[in-house]
């Protein structure tokens, strides 16, 4: 075992996709490929975008596929104590302000709020809060892409970190639980680039040490569109897992020879560590996926 502690951090909005699968697949290889641990956390904070029985069907899809994590699974909906804390905290260092501006205003400038609410010092009725972020990270190393630059204004953004609904934002809770678990790289998919920066960006607010990170191709329709529920992508969880998985491998550049081709999900798999390199995973941000 190294000290390599990787993770899988899926919302349970609805069952696994194909898309999900490749995210899921990469940070387990490269955490067993680093002979590792592989951690998940299931990001269940947002129950109006939740769909009843998708956390489970989710795990019982992983067990399918072989895709085994080390110790217990981290729920997020049992981790407001520690979402607060950090959220007071930042309060209290002055870092955090509330923020009642309607999503209009934010709309007619442009779409990235202009820190109006910083020294208006509201009650807090109705508002979200937001990070006063004094020197957002704008750019950072990603282990696969390399540099990776973002817009300065969206870096520099005072983002929302507890949204006016009362709930904690993705932003937070995902950089105190990364925190938590000791993930020293995070590897998902490319539909999340952008959003390192932020999270950079609080975890230097909040004092927390900085993973490494890596993004995987993204799956998408020919059409451009990124595979979700919202536009059917099939469920992974229905079809034969074997040849999901020789698929995902595929994906990842890892395509399995033909005597493992569809071969049992643990015996494509223990090929799969053994020859898994960074090297072979296709650099694009986006791969077209052809509807069948
Ligand atoms: N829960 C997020 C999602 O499913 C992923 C979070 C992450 O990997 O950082 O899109
Ligand atoms: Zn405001």
């Amino acid at each position: 075992m190294t000290d390599y502690i990787g993770r899988f951090a899926p919302s349970p909005s609805g069952p696994l996709h194909f898309g999900s699968l490749v995210a899921a697949l990469g940070s387990w290889l490269r955490a067993r490929s680093q002979k590792g641990q592989w951690l998940l956390r299931m990001e269940d904070i947002d129950p109006p975008r939740e769909m009843a029985g998708a956390a489970d069907d989710i795990l019982r899809t992983l067990e399918r596929f072989a895709l085994t994590w080390d110790g217990e699974v981290l729920y997020q909906s049992q981790r407001h104590q520690a979402y607060d804390a950090a959220l007071t905290w930042l309060q209290q260092q002055g870092l955090a302000y509330y923020c009642n501006c309607p999503r209009k205003r934010i709309k007619a400038l442009g779409g990235v709020y202009d820190g109006h609410c910083r020294g208006r010092d509201l009650d807090g009725r109705d508002c979200a809060i937001r990070l006063v972020n004094n020197r957002g990270v704008s750019s950072f190393e990603d282990g696969l892409l390399g540099t990776i630059v973002t817009d300065c204004e969206f870096a520099e953004e005072d983002f929302i970190i507890h949204r006016r609904d009362g709930l904690y934002a993705y932003q937070l809770a995902v950089v105190v639980d990364d925190a938590f678990q000791g993930i020293t790289e995070v590897v998902r998919g490319n539909d999340l680039l952008e959003t390192t920066v932020r999270q950079q960006t609080l975890q230097q607010a909040l004092g927390l040490p900085i993973p490494a990170y890596l993004h995987l191709p993204l799956a998408v329709w020919s059409d451009g569109n990124k595979l979700s529920k919202q536009n059917h992508a099939p469920p992974i969880g229905e079809t034969a897992p074997e040849l999901a998985l020789s698929r995902a491998l595929a994906f990842l550049g890892l395509t399995p020879p033909p005597d493992l081709w569809q071969a049992p999900c643990p015996t494509q798999l223990t090929w799969a560590v053994s020859c898994f390199q960074l090297s072979s995973v296709p650099r694009e941000r986006k791969i077209l996926l052809q509807e069948s």
